[in-house]
């Protein structure tokens, strides 16, 4: 197992990073600015990692095996459920013949096992193929045994500080009703992508070799509660990469704009979009990210690293996932406009059922790698506020948005606004403290250089880039590591897409 160095120690391009952190209608984009980054403390990931190759091959496997455990568990089963998915009905009539029964439960392994493989997850590959019993009698599971084994060996391991983020908002699906000129068409053309843009864009990036992974495959926090960098092991050529979406929440404004309305299961069990045309038809299908990363990986199993998907951040005040969750709109205080409309429009409102799709939805997400994460309550601006005011807001997250979601040890912060600069963050800083202590580990902001990955004993913090209407159309250079904007480029955008504040 060797470590391999990608491009170009960090130079430049870590040095100088032109961070949009931006406001319109709830959304990051906006003012450009220039911050300067210094290169991430070559530090103690680079070291750990320096150490890690001179272990002894039995310590290396029974580390791989002991984060391949911490992973199983953090990924909450998704890939087992995925398997089963795949591998169908279970043991009907087996009993009646041990023969066949062997048999089927051969092939049902190999079939789970091929899939954890196609992933990259060749530990858990071979561990349910060792599950069979009497598996070293039968020679398609010792052959698939070597088989993952030998790829296995061959994968290298991808240096951290090297792996980039991206991120979109809701996608648009009408182009014509979220450009149409009214008063939020520019911060759409600015914010927004559109499902012609995202389709071409992860066709692109997996044709260049990207493969999803999470911030908590790149670290991992032991049992002493310090953080640890993980390992990342992909065969040479592969390039892992984190994607999220921000402001999953289907926001009232957003309402006739041509975006989805909520993201629901359908008769399979499948998340997918509902959309509403402007004949007022609804349509259920692949109108977001999520169905439709789903679908690809469900083409393309080998742009997943161990069944990861994306990460939704998420706030809370208009509810989660398109569903009206939040408890003002149970008990009526505090409603904005938006929310009154609403209610008054859905007369036969039921919270509690609202509050129960919402989960199962959530449910169905996580089962099959999806996380999720805190976009701050009130989609607040970390830097101006005070540590009480977020202590105040993520109460407020982890009482009305974490019972549907589940916990999470991950902010994103709104607007990209970071409770820090470029140094490390410390206990001195109140705000890293209080969200330290309330469980979180996991920090992103929104940074426009191709990667920015800080990792201490305390948390991770990675950088964001923003894959916009702004970004594409002011700064395609910016993006060429991960496809060429004039292959993705959405012609019904209005030109020139304006400039920000
Ligand atoms: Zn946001």
């Amino acid at each position: 197992m060797n470590i391999r160095f990608r491009w170009k120690k960090k130079g430049l391009i870590g040095l100088i990073a032109v961070s949009a952190a931006m406001v319109l209608g709830g959304c990051e984009m906006g003012g450009l600015r220039l911050r300067f980054f210094p290169t991430p403390t070559p530090s103690a990931s680079e070291e750990t990692l320096a150490q890690q190759t001179v272990l002894p091959e039995d310590t290396v496997e029974a580390q791989d095996s002991q984060t391949a455990a911490a992973q199983d568990a953090q990924t909450a089963g998704a890939p087992d459920s995925q398997a089963a998915q795949t591998t169908g009905a279970p043991d009907s009539g087996a009993a009646e013949n041990p023969d066949s029964a062997s048999e089927k439960e051969a092939k049902r392994a190999l079939l789970a096992a091929r899939k954890y493989a196609a992933q990259y997850n060749y530990n858990k590959a071979i561990r349910r193929l060792k599950k069979v019993e009497g598996y070293e009698e039968n020679e398609k599971i010792m052959a698939a045994i070597a088989d993952y084994r030998a790829r296995k060996a061959a994968c290298v391991e991808y240096p951290l500080d090297q792996i980039t983020h991206v991120f979109f908002h809701t996608l648009v699906v009408d182009p014509s009703k979220a450009f149409d000129g009214d008063y939020q068409a520019d911060g759409y053309n600015q914010m927004m992508t559109t499902v012609s843009e995202f389709e071409k864009m992860i066709q692109i990036m997996y044709d260049r070799g990207y493969v999803l992974v999470s911030p908590h495959d790149m670290a991992v926090v032991g049992e002493d509660g310090k953080m640890k960098p993980g390992r990342i092991l992909v065969p040479e050529g592969k390039i892992p990469f984190v994607l999220s979406e921000d402001d999953v929440s289907y926001y009232h404004y957003m309402d006739g704009d041509g975006f989805a309305t909520k993201l629901v299961l359908d008769g399979d069990g499948k998340v997918k979009c509902e959309y509403i045309d402007g004949d007022g038809n609804v349509l259920i299908g692949n109108y977001d990210v999520v169905p439709i990363l789903d679908e690809f990986i469900a083409g393309h199993p080998d742009f997943s690293y161990h069944g990861r998907k994306g990460i939704l951040a998420m706030t809370g005040y208009n509810g989660v996932l398109g569903y009206r969750t939040d408890s003002a709109y149970q008990t009526g205080v505090d409603l904005d406009d938006n929310q009154r409309e609403f209610l008054e429009n859905h007369p036969d409102f039921d919270f509690d059922q609202e509050c129960r799709q919402a989960k199962e939805v959530a449910d169905a997400m996580k089962k099959t790698g999806w996380e999720f994460a805190s976009h701050t309550w009130g989609h607040r601006n970390a830097t101006t506020s005070t540590a009480q005011e977020l202590q105040t807001d993520n109460e407020r997250w982890v009482q009305t948005v974490a019972p549907i979601l589940g916990s999470t040890d991950m902010v994103i912060f709104a607007f990209g606004a970071d409770i820090g600069n470029w140094e490390e963050y410390t206990y001195d800083n109140p705000k890293f403290a209080y969200f330290k202590n309330a469980g979180y580990n996991y920090f992103c902001n929104v940074d426009s250089s191709q990667y920015w990955v800080q990792i201490t004993e305390n948390y991770f913090r990675q950088g964001r880039r923003n894959l916009d209407g702004y970004r594409m159309y002011h700064f395609p250079e910016m993006l060429s590591d991960l496809f060429d904007v004039k292959e993705v480029w959405d012609d019904s955008r209005p030109v020139p897409v304006p400039t920000m504040g």
